[in-house]
């Protein structure tokens, strides 16, 4: 089964490049967390074939020449080890060749928030993980490099995340582990589906939740009912952390405040709160012009 990281990182394998700086940033991020990057070798590992052919093509984007592509087990190694080349990815990134202290980030690189969030998503790629939603929230970078890990860390407050560090056996780890932060980091990232899918996760546990807590409704109905309604907030409120309640038309604003006020309320329930009472197929046809801005909220991103 593929796991939940694997997908989310192909999400973020299939995302369009972007600018020539930004795909610099983003091939930075990959280099500060890959297995080796000296001066004397530059060694990328990944079990993931997508992942392999992008670092491939930004290297031929940002630096002119493909690296060469080893067998390691059931996994792939992209290996820089000519010192042409070499020398040209460490000048690129504003490195002296001859020093061997390749473990700093070098803010230049990322100064634009475009950047920022290309380098992390490198880093992500290469070093990250994150927990599937019907688990416990938990996204983390790891590293063997305190110092590097420190300074990412403050290039993610500058930008808005919060994350936590933990030491862990010989190395570090950056991590999130509260579902809000987890989304936001996600979303700049590159990845909105990944973060919808938290999401709307997060609100189905608190869906269900709240019926456990009412003994007296019909369960099994009401569970059929949070599926389809966990859905729609969930969709709903993305696309209000996004844009905004100005997103939806003036006529639908009632529709979405009821929605999201009344999770467990059926379709019958909500169309009898409007005044006057909305019929079901009013109500639904609402619903669907909804969810139909929410939907293309997330595909703009
Ligand atoms: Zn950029």
């Amino acid at each position: 089964m593929v796991s939940f990281s694997v997908k989310t990182k192909n999400e973020l394998c299939r995302m369009a490049a972007g600018r020539d700086c930004c795909q610099r940033a983003e091939l930075y991020g990959v280099l500060l967390f890959a297995s080796e990057f000296s001066n004397r070798r530059i060694r990328i590992v990944s079990g993931q074939a997508a992942l392999i052919r992008r670092i491939s093509a930004l290297f031929l984007r940002v630096f002119g020449f493909s690296p060469e592509i080893q067998a390691v087990g059931g996994k792939r190694a992209l290996v820089v080890s000519e010192e042409r080349c070499l020398r040209a990815v460490l000048g690129g990134l504003g490195y002296d060749y001859r020093s061997y202290i390749t473990y700093h980030l070098n803010r230049n690189v990322v100064e634009e928030p475009c950047c920022a969030a290309a380098f992390l998503r490198g880093a992500f790629l290469m070093a990250g993980s994150v927990a599937s939603p019907e688990k416990k929230c938990h996204l983390e970078i790891k590293s063997s490099h305190a110092i590097l890990c420190r300074e990412v860390m403050s290039l993610m407050l500058d930008n808005g995340l919060e994350p936590k560090m933990a030491e862990r056996g010989s190395g570090v780890v950056i991590y999130w582990k509260d579902t809000q932060r987890i989304e936001d980091f996600l979303t700049t990232i590159g990845a909105p589906r990944a973060a919808m899918a938290l999401m709307e996760a997060k609100v189905e546990k608190q869906l269900r939740n709240e019926i456990n807590r009412q003994v007296n409704c019909e369960t099994a109905n009401m569970v059929k009912v949070t599926a389809a309604s966990a859905k729609q907030i969930a969709a709903i409120e993305r696309a209000l952390m996004l844009r905004g309640i100005e997103v939806f038309p003036e006529n639908l604003r009632e529709t979405v405040d009821l929605r999201v006020g009344h999770p467990t309320a059926s379709l019958a329930e909500l169309a009898a709160m409007f005044d006057p009472p909305l019929s079901k197929p009013g109500l639904n046809h609402r619903l669907r012009k909804i969810m139909e801005i929410a939907g293309q909220v997330g595909e703009g991103e």
